[in-house]
């Protein structure tokens, strides 16, 4: 598949940036316009797309089975692969391993440390939000590449036993510079995945009137919590940059033009039972602003959120009670859109500075 296609098939955390423009017909009922569909959107991606995704279906004897998928660009091939191995860290069902094929005791003691972290926060959630009895065992294998090494990797395997042993590529560098918010979409992943392993708890309830796009918009809002409430607590922060800051528009309403947040009547709208939106863009736009309107709405104008800020207890309040299902996430949805006052807009600035080469 071209990364186009994969980019559409894929459940994707993607750092873009986005124009949209509504085409069709705004209809007039009650106070104001209404945004319609969202029929023609352009993506404008950033150099550096890392687009990492998880898909679920069954092989050819009927076999549950789970892919995990990394595509980074890059101008050199990757060099070799499996690197060695440079840390190996367990706890309670949670395995993290790092491979790299430059070795260096600073990555070994820095993944070490960010595999701690991790599992510490994912025990207390695991528990809490997945308490399947045996409880599900996690392995993540992450493979480092060099800065400028390219891939586009995914790895099949059969759900067995509730044992998920997930395979993703990251780049070496951050962590060598002891960022460690990958530990974030390790977690959204994980976030996707549990979804689909389990639905009893995870299934949107079926009378909440929401369409498929409208779900699939929800359960991305829900995994970039997710992530982000695990960057909270592994690294002590959560950057804007790593969230696209999307522009929507209703071209028959210009001034329906929003940047990076949703205005209330837009998000009125999105999370309105029915509403039709782009289900090209639920998973890659939509669900994204909705975290972007709780960061507008929460943290305002900032570019950085730290724990200890107002904005991150809120966000890990909601992790605790309103994202599993994510459609539990409406409510205080419906209660920002009925303020009468919209969040600030979020435009990109330095966004993607941290991602930018060395
Ligand atoms: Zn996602």
């Amino acid at each position: 598949m071209k990364l186009c296609e994969r980019l559409k098939f894929w459940t994707l955390v993607l750092p873009v940036s986005v124009v949209a423009c509504a085409t069709s017909q705004s209809q007039m009922s009650g106070s104001g316009p209404h945004i319609t569909e969202i029929k023609k959107m352009t993506h404008v991606f950033t150099d550096r797309v890392t687009p990492r995704g998880i898909s679920v279906g069954r092989n050819f004897l009927g076999q549950r089975t789970y892919t995990s998928v990394s595509v980074m660009k890059g101008e050199q091939p990757l060099a070799e692969l499996p690197g060695v191995l440079i840390s190996d860290s367990q706890g309670e069902g949670i395995r993290l391993r790092f491979y790299y094929h430059q070795p260096s005791e600073k990555l070994s003691l820095n993944t070490a440390i960010m595999a701690e972290k991790f599992i510490d926060a994912l025990v207390p959630v695991r528990g809490r939000m997945w308490p399947a009895e045996p409880s599900f065992s996690f392995t993540y294998n992450i493979h480092l590449i060099g800065w400028d090494e390219r891939i586009d990797g995914e790895i099949t395997r059969v759900f067995r036993n509730n044992t998920l042993e997930l395979n993703f590529y990251a780049r070496a560098l951050p962590i060598a510079k002891n960022d460690f918010l990958f530990a974030g979409t390790l977690a959204h992943e994980t976030f996707h995945l549990m979804k689909r392993f389990y639905p009893e708890k995870g299934k949107m309830n079926a009378k909440s009137g929401l369409n498929k796009a409208q779900k699939t918009m929800f359960e991305e809002a829900g995994a970039t919590l997710f992530g982000h409430c695990m960057d909270l607590q592994v690294s002590g922060e959560i950057p804007l940059g790593h969230n696209p800051v999307s522009t929507i528009t209703n071209s028959n309403n210009r001034a329906e033009t929003r940047k990076g947040s949703f205005n209330d009547h837009m998000l009125g709208r999105f999370i309105e039972p029915g509403f039709e939106i782009d289900k090209d863009y639920a998973s890659t736009i939509f669900g994204p602003m909705l975290f972007t309107t709780l960061w507008a709405e929460y943290g305002g104008q900032v570019e950085m959120i730290n724990v200890g800020d107002p904005a991150a207890e809120k966000f890990m309040n909601l992790c605790e009670n309103n994202i599993w299902p994510p459609e539990k996430l409406i409510p205080v949805l419906q209660k920002m859109a009925d303020d009468s006052v919209d969040p600030p807009e979020l435009r990109r600035k330095q966004a993607l500075a941290n991602k930018k080469s060395p």
